[in-house]
């Protein structure tokens, strides 16, 4: 498996569960199981479509070059120990976290012309699955770029140990846009961080900016 073979097996799949949790979202079954109904929306039809699928293109664009241009800093050749390998994913995708913290805290939320950016975002109030990818692009080239650098700063990580934090972050920034709350074993976690998320979208002085896990939130006293 080659790194431009892995980076296609994370596109494919998030582009298995993002309908999948789209269709979930629209199902009659499920409909009890949503955060909050929209039937106020604004960010509906071509306009959104337009904007998903764009960003889905631009994001394969940038994480194309970013592995052509970077890769020797991404992977090694080898292959890693489950032990290190864990720890690696682990401790990058916390590092991310952390850091994407401060940037979506007080860049998107504080400074004028990254708010204006991210406003683009939060225009969608309640989000379902497809609104992970309603982003300006330059908040979307700048997640993307944060992710690669915190890749880059503990690496590199082996190819599965990378195969697994791509995938590891574009799923869960789909999962938190779920918009859904299933009360059965195994997806209380899934509806936690997507109420937590979704709270985040109704407001832009709210909390809960960090994207993976409430932790730094609770740290920073910015959990709602
Ligand atoms: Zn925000
Ligand atoms: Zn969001």
């Amino acid at each position: 498996m080659s790194l431009l073979g892995t980076v296609a097996l994370m596109f494919l799949a998030s582009a298995v569960v993002m309908p999948l949790l789209a269709w979930a979202y629209a199902s009659r079954a499920l409909a009890p199981c949503r955060i909050k109904d929209d039937p106020g929306r604004k960010v509906v039809g071509p306009r959104r479509w337009f904007r998903v699928v764009g960003n889905g293109l631009f994001s394969a664009v940038v994480v194309v070059t970013m592995c052509i241009l970077g890769e020797r800093w991404l992977v090694h050749g080898g292959s890693d120990g489950w032990l290190v390998g864990t720890w690696h994913t682990v401790a990058i995708l916390l590092l991310y976290d952390f850091l994407y913290y401060f940037l979506h805290r007080f860049a998107f939320h504080q400074w004028p012309p990254l708010k204006r950016v991210h406003t683009v975002h939060h225009m969608v109030r309640h989000p379902n699955a497809p609104d992970a990818l309603f982003l300006h692009p330059v908040e979307n080239a700048l997640g993307l770029i944060l992710l690669f650098a915190c890749i880059a700063a503990l690496g590199p990580v082996s190819l599965v140990c990378f195969g697994v934090i791509i995938t590891a972050h574009s799923i869960i920034n789909i999962v938190v846009h779920c918009g859904l709350d299933v009360p059965m074993l195994g997806m209380r976690l899934i509806g936690f961080l997507a109420r937590k998320h979704d709270l985040h979208h109704t407001s832009m002085r709210g909390g809960n900016f960090a994207s993976i896990t409430p932790f730094w939130d609770r740290l920073f006293g910015t959990a709602e």
